[in-house]
């Protein structure tokens, strides 16, 4: 994965000081990466074990819809507060300073589903613990999670100890 790692482009000190900003759209203009990145994901999993793609906003729309597509399968979008525009279930989640929330429409997943839920970055996993969550309290069997980036520093994984967590590229330190 050294050649895809290579087509993320870094900017320090946003969005402030301090933060080392992994920036993707470098790898999804390149059509040889983000078909290889694409690809790479879709080996990890064998889609007849899984339903649906649910992806977070708003980089993991972009991974997630076209990993449903190239296996034809349904996508759903988990979303920041308020840009659901039908009945939605939310799950707060602690930052380091205040809180966040994600939401999904309540009709997304049918009980049972087998999901697969996609991110471009795990970091402290705040978001994706919250996500999944959301999964779970539609009754959807969450299969795996997936992301193109893990800041691995950060140990987001250790919110996620239940789940197959799975990420193509590791950052191991800043
Ligand atoms: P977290 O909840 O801390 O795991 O943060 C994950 C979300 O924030 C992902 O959806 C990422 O897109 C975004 N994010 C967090 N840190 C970074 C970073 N250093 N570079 C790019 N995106 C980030």
């Amino acid at each position: 994965m050294e050649d895809l790692k290579q087509k993320i482009r870094n900017v320090q000190d946003f969005p402030k000081p301090g933060i080392g900003f992994k920036d993707i759209t470098t790898l999804i203009k390149d059509a040889t990466a983000f078909k290889q990145s694409i690809d790479t994901i879709a080996n990890q999993y064998n889609p007849a074990d899984i339903d649906v793609i649910v992806g977070i906003e708003s980089r993991g729309f972009i991974f997630g819809a076209a990993l449903a597509h190239e296996w034809g399968k349904g996508f759903v979008p988990v979303r920041k507060p308020g840009k659901l525009p039908a009945e939605s279930i939310r799950e707060e989640y602690q930052l380091e300073y205040g809180s966040d929330a994600v939401e999904i429409h309540k009709d997304a997943i049918s009980p049972g589903q087998h999901v697969l839920i996609i991110d471009d970055l795990l970091a402290t996993g705040g978001t994706v613990a919250a996500a999944a969550k959301l999964v779970e309290r539609l009754s959807g069997n969450i299969m795996g999670i997936c992301f193109l980036i893990e800041l691995s520093f950060l140990k987001g994984r250790e919110k996620l100890k239940r789940y197959n967590v799975h990420a193509l590229i590791d950052f191991e330190e800043e």
